[in-house]
């Protein structure tokens, strides 16, 4: 542990550029990230690999307890590990991008990963953590949640982009029909919904670039939270 825990939530819907705004958030706060739907993607590509329905909560949750996902805190940001492999890139593929929500929505596999997430911060109680449900359910006193915003188009062209960049093919009509579904079940399911938490900040990045998101965040940081993102002196000792 270092020192007293410092939780800044961020969420929203698939393509606001959450899992960069986290990350760079975290290195200029000095605190930790934490990219809560890469655990999801790690149990969808789970249920790929075992032939497991999406839609089967216990039989996944299982699974995942056989096999759980589990980061690399030494990388920045951490890669994710599934059975000693290291998945990271392999859990961005359009065939785990296509199940996720589904497996998302079983609740026993939620549960799960919500006490995950709570362990992951009581190991690492300076983070930033991305997601769904992170300000709502996870960590709802955290002392900053956020919610990222952008309107669908312009979440789809982002996305395209970043697939051309890394020399993928990108139709943006399909993207934008993928993330309109993602939004649909995110938003529809019972348990840890979408949602904009309660007293969140919420931030509509359609007009920012990602520059002037994660200035836009750390200013927010820095006025609310002040003093305590200073490291306290028992963490800095060598
Ligand atoms: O953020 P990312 O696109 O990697 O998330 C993949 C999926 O994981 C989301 O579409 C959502 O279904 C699920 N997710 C979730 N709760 C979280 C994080 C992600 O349901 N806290």
């Amino acid at each position: 542990m270092s020192g007293p825990g410092l939780v800044i939530t961020i969420d929203g819907p698939a393509g606001t550029g959450k899992s960069s705004v986290a990350h760079r958030l975290a290195q200029r706060l000095g605190l930790e990230f934490l990219d809560t739907g890469a655990m999801y993607r790690a149990a969808a590509l789970l249920a790929l690999e075992q032939e497991l329905s999406p839609d089967g909560g216990p039989v996944l949750a299982a699974a995942v307890e056989r096999t759980p996902p589990r980061f690399d805190w030494c990388s920045s940001p951490p890669r994710m590990m599934l059975g000693g492999r290291d998945v990271s890139e392999r859990i961005r593929e359009a065939d785990v991008t296509g199940i996720v929500s589904r497996v998302a929505a079983c609740l026993e596999v939620r549960r799960q990963m919500v006490v995950s997430q709570r362990a992951a911060a009581a190991a690492h109680p300076r983070l930033v953590t991305e997601g769904r449900d992170q300000g709502s359910v996870v960590f709802p006193d955290a002392p900053l949640r956020i919610y990222l915003d952008a309107a669908p188009h312009v979440r789809a062209r982002r996305r395209a982009e970043q697939l051309r960049a890394s020399g993928r093919p990108a139709s943006e009509r399909e993207i934008l029909q993928g993330i309109l579904e993602r939004d649909r079940i995110d938003s529809g399911r019972s348990e840890g919904p979408l949602r904009v938490p309660v007293g969140a900040e919420c931030v509509d990045t359609s007009e920012l670039d990602l520059d002037g998101v994660v200035e836009r965040l750390e200013a927010l940081a820095r006025a609310r939270l002040g003093e305590r993102l200073a490291v306290p002196a028992a963490a800095s000792r060598p």
